[in-house]
């Protein structure tokens, strides 16, 4: 397994952790996907999905759990969406089976939730397509939480993030892999195949391939 895109939602997409809905999930040999409920479909009835993921948790092409999370400006109000997101984080534990984590301003209940959950040290955890300000990537990674760039970041924080917990996702854009490890290994001011390296390495940790 070669994973260099962690998040992304394009079925075809090579290299990569597909993301998609327990729904509609119907796996092609050969690929890889993180199945979870979108903190954005929270208006609709969730319950199924939820029992659907449940019951497909343990599949061997299924290798994380999300994409979930809490968003304060879209879907459901927050305490809906944090009590799903701690029926993720407890799947995640019961699995043994990482995490990729969806959060617009609500940090402070997220980190609660992670906190609170039993075993949640024994589970790793990704912020998607992270924005955030130094302080905030501060605060994540003191939690042990890895963070993941996209096609838009803010190069400041992408500066501070130490060289083991950072992960690269094309998402839902139509920007390819190769342009956003090139794109931000200038960030970075280091060579894109360096970084494919790295962000390989870190992609293979998150997902507890390293392990035999
Ligand atoms: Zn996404």
């Amino acid at each position: 397994m070669n994973i260099i895109d962690i998040h992304t939602h394009h079925d075809t997409a090579q290299q990569a952790l597909i993301s998609t809905s327990p729904d509609i999930f119907s796996p092609k040999e050969g690929c890889y996907y993180s199945l979870g409920i979108h903190p954005w479909n929270t208006l609709e009835p969730f319950e199924l999905s939820f029992d659907r993921l449940h019951a497909l948790a343990r599949h061997r092409q299924v290798i994380a759990i999300g994409e979930t999370g809490l968003d304060a400006l879209r879907g459901a109000p927050l305490d809906v969406q944090l009590a799903l997101f701690k029926q993720h984080l407890e799947l995640a534990c019961e699995v043994n089976k990482p995490l990729i984590v969806h959060c617009v301003k609500a940090w402070q209940p997220l980190i609660k939730a992670w906190r609170e959950t039993v075993a949640h040290d024994q589970v790793k955890m990704a912020i998607h397509g992270f924005r955030g300000n130094i302080n905030v990537a501060q605060t994540l990674i003191n939690e042990g939480f890895y963070l993941s760039f996209g096609p838009k970041y803010n190069p400041e924080t992408l500066l501070a993030t130490p060289s083991n917990r950072l992960l690269l996702e094309t998402d839902d854009s139509t920007t390819t892999i190769e342009d956003v490890v090139v794109t931000v290994a200038k960030s970075l001011g280091v060579t894109p195949s360096s970084l494919m390296v790295q962000a390989t390495n870190n992609a293979r940790t998150f997902l507890g391939c390293d392990k035999p």
